[in-house]
């Protein structure tokens, strides 16, 4: 069976290796005789895995000692609450930047528990950009400063991370996760969703600085605690075994990529191959601003919504499937994740070509 060049936004592609791989220890899962889906995450060789994707984590990112790595469930929307949940304690204060939808979301829930302002917000660009910051105009208590690192939806990423100096940096990377190299010490909780860049869905990767523990809400959920699941090295309850079995999969895959450096190099490749092209296009054109675009997620459009549609539905036949951009905001969306080969860009590139010049 022939597999499409999928572009999905997420859940996405992974590796055929890992797919690969995944199957051949589907019914016995390195002699025990049992799949992943079916074992005890008590046994020794269930604590293998879950370990051992937790060592990787760490050592694919180069995550700091004094920071921890949390196997969670419930998306990186339960997070949105367990941010506040977990953080708005000391002053109960906090500021938002509104860069997209997601980020819009967590601004929303976080009112809830405290006292939230908004730092700034590219709603009147469209989202099509990252807003200037103004530092002096940040809580100087706030107990976090929040960003969406990339907005998948708008096909946008932060040039250059927040100053915010005392104040922890809480980030969203659901889409840009083990993308890139990222200095995990600029950082108090980076968290996201797996189904972009790293497993399937259902689980979600959080990493926080030691510091950030034990200062929750005492009526929130126990499996919200960060220091409940920190403490039992995210096995308070079961956890999402199979998607971390594949995250350890995905770990070792980067590894033998050469690692973080290696994979932005190709991925920036990607990403360059795609927007060169609609940059030079009469046809298409991508409305981001130049500095603030996603290396994940390119979004594009034709002049006409009859043209998008024909494209998307073109692109599908010849087997580019998902490149619809998302519903609120129409167009066309390329969700270019590490799993996407070189070799399906240039495909892409290639039927965008085709489609130029019968249409334009
Ligand atoms: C997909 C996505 C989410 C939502 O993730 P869930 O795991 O579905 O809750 C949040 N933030 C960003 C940036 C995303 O791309």
């Amino acid at each position: 069976m022939a597999r499409v060049y999928n572009f999905s936004a997420g859940p996405s592609m992974l590796p055929e290796s890992v797919l690969n791989r995944a199957a051949a220890e589907a019914l016995d899962y390195n002699g025990s005789g049992q799949s992943v889906m079916e074992m005890s995450h008590r046994s020794k060789v269930y604590e293998e895995i879950i370990f051992g994707a937790q060592r990787l984590f760490r050592e694919v990112l180069d995550i700091p000692e004094n920071y921890k790595v949390l196997f969670m469930q419930g998306g990186a929307s339960l997070q949105f609450a367990g941010i506040p949940l977990n953080l708005l304690t000391g002053s109960g204060k906090a500021d938002y930047v509104v860069t997209g939808q997601f980020a819009n979301k967590a601004y929303q829930e976080a009112q809830k528990y405290g006292e939230i302002k908004l730092a700034a917000t590219s709603k009147p660009q469209n989202f099509s950009e990252i807003p200037a910051l103004d530092p002096s105009a940040f809580t100087a208590d706030a107990d976090y400063f929040y960003i969406c690192h990339n907005n998948t939806i708008y096909g946008t990423k932060w040039p250059v991370l927040p100053n915010t100096g005392s104040v922890p940096l809480v980030a969203d990377v659901s889409s840009s996760f083990l993308s890139e190299p990222m200095d995990v010490s600029k950082f108090g909780v980076l968290f996201g969703g797996a189904q972009k860049n790293i497993a399937p869905a259902g689980l979600t990767v959080l990493i926080v600085r030691d510091d950030l523990l034990g200062r929750a809400r005492k009526d929130i959920p126990t499996v919200m605690d960060w220091k409940t699941v920190a403490d039992n090295d995210s096995m308070y309850n079961t956890p999402p075994c199979w998607s971390i079995y594949i995250c350890k999969l995905v770990l070792e895959w980067i590894r033998q990529l050469g690692g973080l450096a290696a994979l932005q190099e190709r991925n920036a490749y990607k990403a360059k191959l795609l927007y060169d092209f609609i940059d030079a296009s009469a046809l298409f054109r991508n409305p981001v601003r130049h500095d603030c675009r996603s290396m994940m997620n390119v979004t594009f459009v034709t002049p006409s919504d009859d043209l998008n549609a024909a494209f998307v539905k073109e692109a599908a036949a010849a087997g580019f499937v998902n490149l619809k951009g998302h519903r609120s905001v129409g167009g066309m969306r390329a969700s270019i994740y590490n799993a996407m080969p070189v070799e399906g860009v240039e495909a892409l590139v290639a039927f965008m070509k085709e489609f130029e010049k019968k249409n334009g």
